[in-house]
C-alpha cells in the first residue's frame, strides 16, 4: 500500500544528561520513514535538504526503504538545523536553535509516481506546506495522519487549524493538546480538538503512554518502562511512522486495528529512545519488534476483577 511521508530531514545537535552530539541526521521525516520501513516499503519521501547534506545520509535512507525521488537538494543552501537540550529527567526539553534554512520556502513537489498514495503521513512542517501536499494529490488518500508541534501553535495557529480540518488523524503530545484546546483535562481537550475536523486524535504522553480517541471511544497504550532512556528525540515521529506503517501494511483503518497500530508505534518509539538519534532504528530485526510488542501486551494483560473473583 503506497505510503507518502512529508516532513523535515535535518541536522540535529542534541544534548542529554548522557552526552552531546554534533550535527547528526535527524528530522521528523527521517524518523518517520525509518520507523515505517519496518512495516512497508518503499516509503515515498517528500522533503528538502541543502547541498551540505551528505550523500551518505541520503544513501542511508535509501538503504532503509526510502524512495527519495521526492527529496529536493537545494544547491547553495543549508539544511534545516535544530538543536535541543533535555532536562535531567528527560521529560522536558528546551529548543536551543531552529534554523529553517531550506524549509523557509519549501515547495513540496510530488513526483508522478507518488500519485498512487493511499496513506499520507504529514510529519512536522509548516502547516501550509503540509496542506499543499494534500492539495497536490489528485485523489484524496484513504488516510491522512498529521503530526505537528507547539512551535506552529505559537506562530501560525489559524493556518494550523485550516490544515487540521483536512486530516483524519491528528497526533500531538499532551502539552500541545492542552495548548490547542485551552483545556487542561485531556478528555475535554480531545472533544474540542475532534470538533476541529479530525476523526481520530492521538495524544502522546511520553513515558506515560498514548491515548487514541474518536468521538465515541478511547484507547490507552502504556509506554514500556525502560531501564535506560538515552535520548527521547524523534520518539514522537518514530511512533507516528510505526502507526501509519502498520495501518498501510494491514490496509485496515478500523478503530480496532488502530489500537494495534498504536501499540506497534509505541514499541518502535521504545527502541528509538535507547540510543542517540536514529542509531537504534537502523538495525532492528522483526523478532525484536515482535518480542517488544509482546512485552506491551503482557504489561497490561489482566483478567477483569469480576471474572477473576468468580
Ligand atoms: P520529536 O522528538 O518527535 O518531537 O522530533 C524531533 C525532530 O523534529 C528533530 O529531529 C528535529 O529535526 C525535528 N524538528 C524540530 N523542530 C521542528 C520544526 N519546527 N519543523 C520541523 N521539524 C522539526
Amino acid at each position: 500500500m503506497s505510503l507518502v511521508v512529508i516532513g523535515s530531514v535535518a541536522f540535529d545537535a542534541l544534548e542529554t544528561p548522557f552526552g552531546k552530539t554534533d550535527k547528526i541526521i535527524g528530522g521528523a521525516a527521517t524518523y518517520i520513514s525509518l520507523s515505517a520501513s519496518y512495516s512497508v516499503k518503499p516509503v515515498k519521501l517528500v522533503a528538502v535538504v541543502g547541498d551540505d547534506f551528505p550523500q551518505s545520509d541520503i544513501a542511508l535512507l535509501q538503504q532503509h526503504g526510502a524512495d527519495t525521488e521526492g527529496l529536493q537538494i537545494k544547491q547553495g543552501e543549508k539544511s534545516f538545523f535544530w538543536s535541543g537540550k533535555y532536562a535531567t529527567d528527560l521529560n522536558s526539553r528546551e529548543t536551543l536553535v531552529t534554523e529553517l534554512n531550506v524549509l523557509a520556502d519549501f515547495d513540496p513537489i510530488l513526483p508522478d509516481s507518488y500519485q498512487d498514495c493511499k496513506y499520507l503521513m504529514l510529519g512536522n512542517l509548516t502547516p501550509q506546506t503540509q496542506r499543499l501536499v494534500i492539495q497536490r494529490l489528485v485523489n484524496r488518500p484513504k488516510l491522512i495522519v498529521m503530526d505537528t508541534m507547539n512551535f506552529w501553535m505559537d506562530i501560525a495557529l489559524e493556518d494550523l487549524k485550516t490544515t487540521i480540518e483536512m486530516v483524519d488523524v491528528l497526533s500531538i503530545n499532551d502539552e500541545e493538546a492542552r495548548q490547542l484546546s485551552g483545556q487542561h483535562s485531556l478528555v475535554k481537550a480531545a472533544k474540542i480538538i475532534l470538533e476541529m475536523g479530525p476523526k481520530y486524535l492521538i495524544i502522546k504522553k511520553g513515558e506515560h503512554g498514548a491515548l487514541l480517541f474518536d468521538k465515541k471511544q478511547v484507547f490507552f497504550a502504556p509506554a514500556l518502562p525502560l531501564e535506560e532512556v538515552f535520548d527521547p528525540t524523534g520518539a514522537g515521529d518514530t511512533f507516528a511512522g510505526g502507526f501509519i506503517g502498520y495501518l498501510a501494511a494491514t490496509d485496515d483503518i478500523s478503530f480496532e486495528n488502530m489500537k494495534r497500530a498504536v501499540v506497534h508505534g509505541s514499541a518502535m518509539a521504545s527502541f528509538c529512545v535507547e540510543k542517540f538519534g536514529t542509531e537504534r532504528l537502523l538495525n532492528l530485526s522483526q523478532e525484536e519488534i515482535e518480542a517488544r510488542e509482546q512485552q506491551f501486551a503482557d504489561l497490561v494483560a489482566v483478567m477483569p476483577a469480576t471474572v477473576a473473583a468468580s
